[in-house]
Parts: structure tokens; C-alpha cells; sequence
């Protein structure tokens, strides 16, 4: 804690010193050691277990604010207070999380501020940036295009290997506040020479897709500290939700109507199927064969792709796999079954 009460004034610890703790009113011992930052401690356990003990990170952060706007104490509409690492003057409460927590205290605090902004650090264990370098990799790499957008920079990707093994994700995903990471002075790379120490990341999923996008640290201390702060949440998720709306719908359009090679495709293993039923070999047991459940299957098969944001090419590739494994199933079960999985 950087703040105690004296006489209701605010003060930072010095040797020797003496205060209160603002949030349950105890007794605080000045630590001014060697090592640690100087901070204030309790004697006894405070009752407000939400603020934790300070890295240098943590009042690093803190101190890009003005000291009026750091460790406000916040009061929601049943009495309940808690000690807000920085509380903006348009009413964001910001704070930094060095430390894992738990996920019922996240969303405690979720709940408990109604605008709430996390700063997480993403240097607190060293495969978190290796994870999201991979991650960041695996979105140069991927088969589709994930990067959708440069200025501001958005990156969408789908669930996969990187993604399910991106901790920070797993851990911070489901919040509903906005969540950043800093990744503190490591370079984040991605292929178009786009590289940067001076960002930080919001890792945002949505349905069957998560986006990644950057915003400058400078930006988002300067906005926070003006009256503009409304504006950063907008300018951070504002264009995530119009390229999901846009996304959607040039699905919907690429599933209402098909390319003509797809189409053709889909066609032409229909084609195959039928004739599998028609000229039954011994070995083959394609009595059951139905012209509408092999259609429906590759539609759906289609469309599950065209929302994986496959390119119409890459279906038409993966359909002339497809090809392959009707002529050499056996059974028509087994080729439904293939298919569906
Ligand atoms: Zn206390």
C-alpha cells in the first residue's frame, strides 16, 4: 500500500511513520527497507484482501497517474469498500495485476466495479510471452488470412493448438471487463516487420474466434488520465465488434451462396456415392445411401469451414480430399461417419 490516513490526510511511508489503513481503519507500519519499495504494512490482517502486497511493476503503474487517482477507495450501493488501484476521474477503476488470483475473486471484482480495466503483467512467468510469441506466430502462419486489419492492428484466430495453450488466455478469457497484458520491455514480432515493446495486448474471444489487438501504453496513460477515457474502450473493442458484424455477414452470404467450383464439388462426390449404391461391388455396403443426408452433410461440412474462415480455395482443395475417401470407403456409415467427425 503506497497510502495511510494521518488526520485524513493521505501519506506515503517513511521511516518510522505511523497511519491507518483507509480501507479498515487499523494500524499501519511504515517498511522502508533496502529492498522492497516502501510501502505501508498492516499489523493485523486487513479486512480488505483484494489489494495485494506491491511489486515494482505494480507502482510503476501506479505512479503514471496523478496520487489523487491512486488507491481510491471505491463503495458500491451495499456499504461494500475496496481500495481501487487507480480510479480515474470519468469513474474507470484500473488495476494491475502482478499476482495470480483466483477466478470467483476476478469476478468478484468484475462485478464489484462497473467499470473495470485490468493491466496484467505478462512478465511475471516466462513462458507467458513465449506462449503468446507462438500464438502470434501461429496468426503469420495459419492457413487462412488472420490479419484482418493493420491500423488499428487486429488479428482474429480460431481456436487451436497456440490458442488452448496461451495461459494468460485460459486464465483471463472469460472476464467481462476489458483485460490488457503488458508484456513489459519484450519485443512482440509479427511477420510484416511489425514489432513493438510499447503496446499492450487485449486478447479478445468472441464465439468461435478470438481477436488480438494492440494499443500503445503512452495512449492508454495519457487517455486515462483525461477526460477521455471513455474513448479507450471504444477504441479498443469498437473495431473487434465491426469486423465480427462484417465477418457474419460475408459468411452468411458465402453459405447462402456457394462459389460454382464448390458447388460443382459437392456435386460431383454426390456423383460418386450414388454410384457406389448403383454398381455394389461384394465388398461394398452402400445400400443406405441417401442423396440428402450426403448433401446435407457436405453442406455442413462446407459451411463449418467457411466459418473456420477457410478461402474458397481452400475448400475446393480439402473437397477434392474428400473425393479420395468416397471412392475408397466401404461402407456408406463409415464415409458418414468420417464426414461428420
Ligand atoms: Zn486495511
Amino acid at each position: 500500500m503506497k497510502f495511510a490516513l494521518l488526520k485524513d490526510e493521505r501519506i506515503e511511508a517513511t521511516k518510522g511513520a505511523k497511519g491507518i489503513c483507509p480501507s479498515c481503519g487499523s494500524e499501519l507500519i511504515a517498511r522502508c527497507g533496502e529492498i522492497k519499495i516502501h510501502h505501508w504494512a498492516h499489523k493485523k490482517k486487513c479486512d480488505d484482501h483484494w489489494w495485494e502486497n506491491e511489486t515494482e511493476w505494480h507502482r510503476n503503474w501506479k505512479n503514471q497517474f496523478p496520487s489523487e487517482l491512486q488507491e481510491r477507495i471505491h463503495k458500491d450501493e451495499s456499504d461494500e469498500k475496496h481500495i481501487a488501484d487507480v480510479k480515474t476521474s470519468s469513474g474507470w477503476t484500473i488495476e494491475f495485476q502482478h499476482s495470480a488470483i483466483s477466478r470467483e475473486e476476478r469476478d468478484s471484482r468484475d462485478n464489484f466495479y462497473n467499470k473495470l480495466i485490468w493491466i496484467v503483467d505478462g512478465t511475471r512467468r516466462k513462458t507467458d510471452i513465449k506462449q503468446f510469441d507462438n500464438l502470434m506466430y501461429d496468426a503469420s502462419t495459419h492457413f487462412c488470412n488472420c490479419k484482418i486489419s493493420n491500423e488499428p492492428l487486429i488479428l482474429r484466430i480460431f481456436s487451436g493448438y497456440w490458442l488452448e495453450r496461451f495461459r494468460l488466455n485460459q486464465e483471463w478469457g472469460s472476464s467481462k471487463s476489458l483485460v490488457l497484458f503488458d508484456f513489459g520491455k519484450s519485443e512482440v514480432s509479427y511477420r510484416d516487420k511489425y514489432s513493438s515493446n510499447k503496446d499492450l495486448w487485449l486478447i479478445h474471444p468472441s464465439k468461435d474466434r478470438t481477436y488480438i489487438t494492440s494499443f500503445s501504453k503512452d495512449s492508454f496513460i495519457e487517455m486515462m488520465n483525461s477526460s477521455h477515457s471513455d474513448e479507450v474502450y471504444k477504441m479498443l473493442l469498437n473495431p473487434i465488434k465491426t469486423k465480427l458484424i462484417e465477418e457474419a455477414e460475408q459468411e452468411e452470404k458465402r453459405i447462402q451462396t456457394l462459389a460454382k467450383p464448390v458447388r460443382q464439388r459437392i456435386g460431383y462426390i454426390i456423383g460418386i456415392l450414388r454410384n457406389r449404391k448403383e454398381q455394389e461391388e461384394w465388398f461394398d455396403e452402400f445400400d443406405e445411401f441417401d442423396i440428402k443426408v450426403a448433401s446435407k452433410i457436405l453442406n455442413n461440412y462446407v459451411e463449418a469451414l467457411i466459418r473456420q474462415g477457410y478461402s474458397d480455395e481452400d475448400i475446393e482443395f480439402r473437397l477434392d480430399g474428400k473425393k479420395n475417401n468416397a471412392i475408397i470407403q466401404h461402407k456408406w456409415t463409415a464415409w458418414t461417419d468420417s464426414m461428420e467427425r
